[in-house]
Order: structure tokens, then C-alpha cells, then sequence
């Protein structure tokens, strides 16, 4: 199973809570379950 960001075949993925892609490390947050694109949406929302 692949990163669908990176591309890169990487041991641990995670998927995003928020979109349901597969994420590695490297292209989000593993510890909130985010990709990188829906924690900078989120994390633009709350500081409107
Ligand atoms: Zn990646
Ligand atoms: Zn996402």
C-alpha cells in the first residue's frame, strides 16, 4: 500500500479522517488522522 500524495511505498500509512485518502508520515498528521490538505483546510477555518 502506497502514500496517494507522495506515491512512495512506505511501510506505515494512514488514512484521513476527513477525505479517506492513504497518507504516509511525510504527507500529514498521523497523530490527528489528517491529511496534509484537510489540516490546512481545518486549520484555515478556525482561524477565520
Ligand atoms: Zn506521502
Ligand atoms: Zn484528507
Amino acid at each position: 500500500m502506497g502514500c496517494e500524495f507522495c506515491g512512495k511505498n512506505v511501510d506505515k500509512v494512514y488514512i484521513c479522517s476527513s477525505c479517506g485518502l492513504v497518507f504516509c508520515k511525510d504527507c500529514g498528521y498521523p497523530e490527528k488522522k489528517l491529511c496534509r490538505e484537510c489540516e490546512a483546510e481545518l486549520s484555515e477555518e478556525r482561524e477565520i
